[in-house]
């Protein structure tokens, strides 16, 4: 994908998605609704959005950003990797927070104070190197928001952030990437956009796996929620087995909800009829 300005413009290293984890063979099984937006009948992407000041947890200065206003915002529906679309507006554009000064971005619930050594880290890769750019403090555009989730990645990567927390950036990622390729109209792009999307699912997937592995648990997600969301990824990509084990043990597991469980059994009813036909 071509973005006008990528990280090393800014002076700060790149993770490529496929640096993160080891992605191997994709094979991609889309199993969600398919949607094309357009902004028709909507306001203007302005009047969703305010500006916000944020004490930068590295070099200390104000940030101003761009934030999404969530009494505003009309959820249309999840879909079954737990993605929720909302009407006229992408409020996942507005999620990461950077700050011009020194470079430093998060998600806003991770911008906040970092420990010593990890500030030491940051310092040397991310505010030593770094040439501010303009910083958008208004409407983002799909790609300025790749733009800024790529920036927290790497952030994130630089001050040694758990697989839980980075699996959770690519799957936002993900989101956003899918949220793009449903408002725009040109095919080429549309399949671009796509590709990057499925990389970002694969390595969402290998990173929560690894966090349940090595990490017991993922911040801010229920551990049954997590094992549910690794079940639809692995049944994207193709590791069929892999999901039927997952629904089993939620649908199996006393602390599940009976809403979990049924949306589970509904998904191991699907992920055997794939299995099925892929033989
Ligand atoms: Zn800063």
């Amino acid at each position: 994908m071509k973005l006008s300005v990528d990280l090393n413009d800014l002076g700060l290293p790149e993770y490529k998605v496929e640096e993160l984890y080891p992605l191997g063979e994709m094979t991609y099984y889309d199993i969600e609704e398919p949607v094309k937006r357009s902004e028709e009948g909507g306001e203007p992407e302005d009047s969703f959005i305010y500006v916000k000041e944020f004490d930068c947890p590295l070099c200390g200065k104000k940030a101003a950003n761009p934030i999404a206003k969530i009494a505003k915002l009309r959820p249309l529906g999840t879909e079954k990797d737990l993605r929720t679309r909302y009407k006229y507006f992408e409020p996942l554009k507005y999620d990461v927070l950077c700050c011009e000064g020194c470079g430093y971005a998060a998600i806003q619930t991770n911008f906040k104070p970092l420990a010593k050594p990890h500030k030491l880290l940051l310092d040397e890769k991310i505010r030593r190197p770094f040439q501010p750019g303009i910083l958008k403090t208004g409407v983002l555009h799909f790609e300025d928001a790749i733009l800024r989730y790529k920036r927290a990645i790497t952030c994130s990567k630089v001050r040694l952030g758990k697989n839980g927390e980075i699996a959770s950036l690519c799957l936002r990622m993900a989101w956003l990437l899918r949220s793009y390729s449903e408002w725009v109209t040109e095919e080429s792009l549309v399949q671009e956009i796509k590709q990057e999307e499925i990389k970002y699912l694969a390595a969402a997937r290998e990173g929560l796996v690894l966090a349940r592995q090595k990490e017991g648990s993922v911040p801010g997600m229920p551990d049954l929620t997590v094992d549910y969301l690794i079940g639809i990824l692995s049944m994207k990509l193709g590791y069929f087995q892999d999901a039927q084990k997952l629904f089993m043990a939620v649908i199996g597991n006393g602390m599940a909800a009976a809403s979990q469980k049924d949306k589970a059994r509904d998904r191991l009813a699907e992920v055997k009829e794939m299995l099925k036909n892929s033989l």
